[in-house]
């Protein structure tokens, strides 16, 4: 066994993915793994999904089971947050311990944003981001007549598709004239915006919420409109923020995120960061992504660099989200797409939203349309552009783009 020693900050997503690729590449030092919740590394997806309407166990959430940790050498500490970075030590500091490192791994994820407003700190007035939470709101639920969800992003829809199901009034206040706004195009928010409103939820868009009113416990809110509405209980779902905090106190260049390159090194010699904490460029642009897949790409991106200083080739981003009947599915980056076509069958719910910048195909929504997803996906990590007309020519089949590049690509071997 070597005697290096890496510390992971952090035991998410990226925490696991980063010991277990490492030890996967034949990493043989030892790996110290930090996380300051109560818990062993598990899914967050299901928590606002299936865990949530209470298909999904709670011990079905933990990646994997505890002889894991032991049969691959990582030391797993939970209950344990790390206070400091000393750099020049090469050491984090807990609150009675300084452990020290070769390689240092940030992966502390990011923190649901707090609405600034009187009343935000009554009993009833929830977040989602850990199992604790997710247990709070499934309480709360039992005795809720009315949930009020405060933003109309992916966590708010999918909590308030939840909470529909389970035969909740439901009203959904979203500050901005669409939802998802930040995430996807027109055509997929009004997609969603239907969809929510055919399952009897209530959505108010350009609206917000001025106060939130209770006695101890919330029982009503008020908007900026200067509507009141009755409420049991409240979900603040209006985005998280990076924690970042550990990084900039010691020195690390941050930006809304950990600024790390293509392997996930930070400003820093020695010290990486993976996972919703960070910002890095893709194709040119500076995105800070909140997605199982970022956690997995990063931490692999650093896992190999570590263990054989390899850099991994591009792999495209991908996201997905539940609600009710609708899977939706990610592939590439949107930004600054200039362009939109809707494929297949819109009110089949089948159908896939094609991003492009001028001629050439950027990214993909896919409603219930998982061969179109995972198409786009393969061609994009293939390298193979696809432009307005190569989709005309097929017959709007992107899988058959792809069988012919590959068939393409098999020749010429
Ligand atoms: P995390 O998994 O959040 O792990 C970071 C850990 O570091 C946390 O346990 C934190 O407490 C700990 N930590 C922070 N600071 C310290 C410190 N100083 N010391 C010790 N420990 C510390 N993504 C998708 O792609 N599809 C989905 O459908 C989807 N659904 C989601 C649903 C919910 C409810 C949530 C919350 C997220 C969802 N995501 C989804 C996002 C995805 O789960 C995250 O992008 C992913 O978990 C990020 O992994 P991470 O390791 O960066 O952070």
């Amino acid at each position: 066994m070597s005697e290096q020693q890496i510390v992971i900050v952090g035991a998410g997503q990226a925490a696991i993915r980063a010991a277990e690729s490492l030890r996967k590449r034949g990493f043989d030092g030892r790996i110290v793994m930090l996380g300051d919740e109560a818990f062993a590394p598990y899914q967050r997806p299901p928590l606002s999904k299936a865990y949530l309407k209470g298909q999904l166990d709670e011990n079905r959430l933990a990646f994997k089971a505890d002889a894991w940790y032991e049969d691959q050498s990582v030391d797993l500490r939970v209950s344990t947050r790390v206070e400091r970075i000393d750099a020049s030590a090469r050491e984090v500091v807990l609150r009675d311990e300084r452990v020290g490192y070769d390689a240092l791994i940030l992966a502390t994820g990011s923190r649901p944003l707090r609405l600034p407003i009187p009343g935000a700190d009554l009993d009833g007035v929830l977040e989602l981001r850990g199992i604790d939470d997710a247990k709070a709101i499934k309480t709360r639920l039992e005795s809720t007549e009315h949930l009020i969800v405060i933003g109309g992003g992916y966590i708010g829809l999918e909590v308030a598709a939840a909470a529909r199901q389970m035969d909740r009034t439901v009203t959904l206040v979203e500050r901005l004239p669409r939802l998802l706004s930040r995430v996807t195009s027109p055509e997929i928010s009004k997609f969603f915006l239907t969809l929510h409103r055919s399952h009897g939820a209530d959505i108010r868009l350009n609206d917000s919420v001025a106060g939130i009113e209770g006695n101890g416990s919330v029982s009503s809110i008020e908007l900026s409109s200067g509507e009141r509405l009755d409420a049991d209980a409240v979900l603040v779902g209006i985005g998280v923020c990076p924690n970042q905090e550990l990084a900039e106190e010691a020195g690390i260049s941050c930006d809304d995120g950990i600024l790390v390159d293509d392997h996930g090194a930070t400003s820093i010699e020695g010290i990486y960061a993976a996972g919703d904490c960070t910002r890095r460029e893709i194709n040119g642009a500076s995105v800070r992504l909140e997605s199982v897949h970022n956690a997995l790409d990063q931490a692999d991106r650093i896992a190999a660099h570590i263990a054989d200083g390899e850099d991994l080739p591009f792999d495209p981003p991908w996201f997905w989200s539940d609600q009710y009947d609708i899977k939706l599915q990610t592939a590439g980056l949107f930004n600054d797409y200039s362009g939109c076509r809707l494929i297949g069958d819109v009110d089949a719910a089948r159908f896939s939203a094609m991003y492009f910048r001028d001629e050439t195909l950027l990214a993909v929504d896919s409603i219930n349309d998982t061969a179109t997803f995972m198409s786009a996906k393969a061609m994009m990590k293939m390298g193979i552009t696809v432009t307005k007309s190569d989709l005309q020519q097929s017959g709007d089949s992107l899988k058959d783009i792809l069988k012919q590049a590959r068939e393409a690509a098999r020749s010429i071997a």
